[in-house]
């Protein structure tokens, strides 16, 4: 058996494929709808069976944690400068004048929400950099070392040039600079890099 929240999920992937963005519960409440009402109730439930069982209040602020959580980012490359309470995440503030509408790298002119399929997402491309031990593939710089040398991201490249192929082996990890130079030779390092693969997953 499913559970509601599984039901949910599948119900929403089912909406994204025929092309509604639109989230189930939008511009409803717990007054206006039963499921929702039933959802809020569920996770109210599931909080006070955390605090019950000894849940602190915002556990991702203890010094430790946010030790942990400045080691992991910088491992990933994602930053240089350690966390910060309540640095991390801003949920309720507004989106930046910089990344609105088409200054936004993931507007596409407002037909698809993005070039890659949804298969490509954040958790497949941090199994990758992980397997690449966060280093770039061609020119072995980490992670860290390119956001502060470059000020960028490492990010994953496919090997056969095709965005639509999403198995893991024709993944990897590049920084931005060599994504961007492997271009001029792509049937070379298409080659190249085949043959590291094969070494990983022989
Ligand atoms: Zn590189």
């Amino acid at each position: 058996m499913d559970t509601q929240s599984q039901k949910l999920k599948r119900a929403w992937i089912t909406r994204r494929r025929n092309g509604n963005d639109i989230p189930w519960n939008k511009g409803l409440t717990a007054k206006t709808d039963k499921r929702v009402a039933k959802n809020v109730e569920l996770s109210t439930a599931t909080i006070r069976k955390q605090y019950a069982n000894g849940r602190k209040n915002d556990i991702q602020h203890t010094s430790k944690a946010l030790k942990k959580q400045t080691e992991t980012k910088r491992k990933r490359g994602t930053i240089i400068t350690p966390v910060k309470k309540g640095g991390t995440h801003n949920w309720g503030g507004k989106i930046s004048e910089a990344m609105k509408g088409e200054r936004n790298p993931s507007w596409a002119g407002g037909l698809s929400p993005s070039q890659y399929p949804r298969e490509f997402n954040v958790r497949l491309k941090e199994r990758i950099k992980q397997r690449d031990n966060y280093t770039c593939q061609r020119c072995g710089i980490s992670g860290i070392e390119c956001l502060k040398k470059v000020g960028r991201k490492l990010v994953i490249n496919h090997i056969d040039f095709n965005k639509n192929n999403c198995k893991e082996n024709n993944l990897n990890t590049l920084c931005s600079r060599c994504n961007i130079q492997i271009n001029q030779d792509r049937e070379y390092w298409t080659k190249f890099f085949n043959e590291k693969i094969k070494q990983i997953y022989a």
